[in-house]
């Protein structure tokens, strides 16, 4: 076993080797969650045994400097910042912070952008020079490449000597645009918004950064020493903003720590409603006063401290691509991981979404990839790593025949998939089943996977009508299935027959059509006889159903085998609740769109009410939206919505239009 002072040549080496590619090469090869974690565990040995800190500790650093552009001396230091991933460190913090002012200081709290911080100065009013922070006392000048960035103003509006800081960053539209070309031209993508940011801003050629979409949030002022007037940090984002920098509006004043953490708490959800990534929030004292006093240590200001977000992305290793068979035959590739804990989940599996997305991404099996878990639940494969290995690895090669019947795969016009072209394989088969009795479906949640692949491999549930067959004996055959189970997996195939019609149109796994579309075909044709003898010019009539939906249901109900399934499904006893519970036509031709979290029913609840009012809902504000219902911490529907003009009902206002 090495010594602690191996340990700690191990993290310097380390930790040297992350500055670099992440900072110069704007290429980093671990998370940022990784590297703070190395951080955190250098700090900690440090701290516990000083003779052990090297005089070229990074933890005594700030950043580094790359040779590429003129050096530049900063007038005035710039710092990083201490950071935690958890409250009660917050917590610890304010206690330091309100001992050493003898007051407990009012907060500012701000989104930490995740970009590149940068110092502008501006003598009378016309921007000078614009420098990155580089190791904080040297950066480099970039003046020409900032100067083309819109959001820096080129002259105040007034004629002040002034110092700010900001942070430059490429909105998350923009990245995902620049790496899609990249990968098209076969260029190297950037794996987050701040290292396309980065890259971007330090072109030696100013006319590639003035193509690129770049932005800057001011967050800091260097006040004149006989500045007078601005007592808190607050007054200076507004003395800032009054001389014409974009400011964050994304800012709260509190009283104290826990109206800073409640503050975290509440952007952690809605962080990925912004068009820019945030890695954080930055809590400040307010008072300036108390700021002097607190000072800095040699690498970060005492008066400041973020509390970062539990991670989005983190690396590991591709051990495998396994190949799944969708109820569509559709083939799906997922990548099976080296454990790693994300979001506070062990991530095993991630997608690869299909073959085309492999290639785009160029993954190997071997790879070590980064993954990230973002608004979705499903953690997916988003970059591979640019190593050496990486290239000694056989380039992947998708599969010609279906992994579980051998069927060759198929392409579909207009579609990316592979496709099993088999429509009896067995898996495109329990795939369909596992789909019938999903909660979206016909919500049977007493039957998992495991017991349908008993009933499908014994011959007892090959179609969805054959559910409706099985006693509790037939169950209690299964393996380590008892009475009780027995029981309850019965009765709830039972209750399931009165499932209203949307969910059982669902359940059919009809191609292209999910619980949507079948929310759409039931709010016009209402009845199961209407939608199976609909034609299908008249059902791409229908609002929000194209030619090629209307084309598959025509299609479904068409089909022998399927006209059988849905016979014996209603001879069995299935009966579909027809109209949707539908008792009055006071909302009829209105859509409806909801968002945020209402306070006395679910989103569900409240699209059944609208539902059985005659009306309709819709995931997607348009301008053919009726109504917004937005309950609090809206998401992005709520700005669009206001962008377009459309009517926002709060709960309360609501509950009065449904009022009958
Ligand atoms: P940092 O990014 O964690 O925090 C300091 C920076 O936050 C400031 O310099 C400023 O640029 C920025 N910031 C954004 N919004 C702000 C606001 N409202 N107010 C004040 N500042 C704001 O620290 P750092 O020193 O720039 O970088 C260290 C971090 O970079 C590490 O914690 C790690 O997450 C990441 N890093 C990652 C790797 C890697 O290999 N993945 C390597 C090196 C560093």
């Amino acid at each position: 076993m090495g010594t602690l002072k191996d340990r700690v040549s191990f993290l310097n080496d380390e930790l040297n080797k992350h500055n670099y590619n992440y900072y110069v090469m704007d290429n980093p090869t671990i998370s940022d969650y990784e590297y703070d974690k190395l951080f955190a565990e250098l700090k900690e040995i440090e701290t516990n045994h000083p003779e052990l800190v090297t005089p070229d500790s990074p933890t005594h650093r700030v950043g580094s400097i790359s040779t590429k552009f003129e050096e530049y001396r900063h007038e005035y230091r710039l710092y990083s910042l201490d950071n935690t991933y958890n409250a009660e460190e917050l917590e610890k913090w304010y206690e330091r912070v309100t001992k050493e002012c003898g007051k407990a200081p009012e907060l500012v709290c701000e989104l930490k952008i995740d970009g590149l911080a940068i110092a502008l100065s501006y003598k009378k009013g016309i921007f000078t020079t614009g420098v990155t922070r580089g190791n904080g006392i040297v950066g480099e000048n970039i003046t020409q490449n900032l100067k083309t960035v819109k959001a820096i103003p080129l002259k105040l509006f007034e004629p002040v000597d002034i110092d700010v800081r900001g942070e430059i960053y490429m909105p998350v539209s923009s990245f995902n645009k620049l790496n899609e070309e990249s990968l098209t031209k076969g260029e190297k993508v950037f794996a987050n918004p701040r290292n396309a940011a980065a890259g971007s801003l330090r072109q030696l050629d100013s006319t590639i950064t003035a193509k690129r979409d770049l932005s800057m949030f001011t967050y800091t002022v260097i006040l004149p020493k006989d500045n007078n007037s601005i007592k808190t940090h607050w007054d200076s984002i507004q003395y800032i903003k009054k001389l014409g920098f974009k400011t964050n509006p994304n800012i709260r004043l509190v009283k104290d720590i826990q109206g800073a953490i409640d503050f975290c708490k509440e952007w952690d959800k809605k962080r990925f409603d912004l068009d820019y990534a945030t890695d954080g929030v930055v809590i400040k004292v307010n008072d300036l006063n108390c700021q002097n006093e607190l000072g800095f240590t040699a690498r970060a200001p005492k008066w400041a401290t973020a509390f970062k977000f539990p991670p989005e992305e983190i690396s590991t290793k591709l051990l495998d691509i396994h190949l799944g068979v969708g109820k569509t035959g559709a083939i799906t590739p997922v990548a099976i991981l080296e454990p790693v804990n994300l979001a506070g989940s062990v991530v095993s599996r991630a997608s690869l979404h299909n073959f085309d997305e492999i290639k785009r991404l160029d993954v190997r099996i071997g790879d070590t990839v980064f993954i990230k878990k973002a608004a979705e639940i499903i953690p997916k494969v988003v970059k591979v790593v640019d190593s050496e290995e990486h290239f000694k690895l056989p380039v992947y090669v998708p599969p010609d025949t279906c992994p579980e019947c051998n069927s060759p795969l198929v392409e579909r016009e207009g579609e990316v998939n592979l496709y099993c072209s088999n429509p009896n394989c067995s898996s495109i088969e329990k795939a369909k089943l596992e789909y019938w009795v999903s909660r979206e479906a016909m919500d049977i949640d007493t039957i998992g996977p495991s017991i349908i692949e008993q009933l499908y491999d014994k011959d007892m549930v090959l179609t969805p009508a054959d559910f409706y067959r099985l006693s509790m004996q037939d169950f209690m055959q299964l393996d380590l299935v008892k009475e009780k189970s027995a029981y309850n997996m019965y009765t709830a195939i039972q209750e399931s027959k009165t499932r209203p019609l949307t969910k059982f149109i669902t359940a059919l796994s009809i191609r292209h059509v999910g619980k949507e579309t079948a929310d759409l075909l039931v709010g016009e044709l209402s009845t199961l006889d209407n939608i199976r003898n609909a034609s299908a010019e008249e059902l791409a009539k229908i609002e929000g159903i194209g030619d090629k939906i209307a084309q598959s249901i025509y299609e479904f109900f068409h089909t022998e085998s399927n006209i059988k399934v849905v016979d014996e499904l209603l001879s069995l006893g299935v009966s579909p609740q027809e109209g949707g519970n539908k008792i009055s036509d006071k909302l009829s031709g209105m859509t409806f769109v909801l968002t945020g979290t209402l306070q006395n029913m679910t989103r569900d609840e409240a699209g059944a009410k609208i539902k059985m009012l005659g009306g309709k809902t819709s995931s997607s504000v348009s301008k053919k939206t009726s109504y917004v219902v937005a309950g609090e911490n809206p998401g992005s529907k709520f700005d669009k919505a206001s962008a377009l003009g459309v009517t926002i009902l709060n709960e309360d206002e609501f509950n009065e239009l449904i009022k009958i």
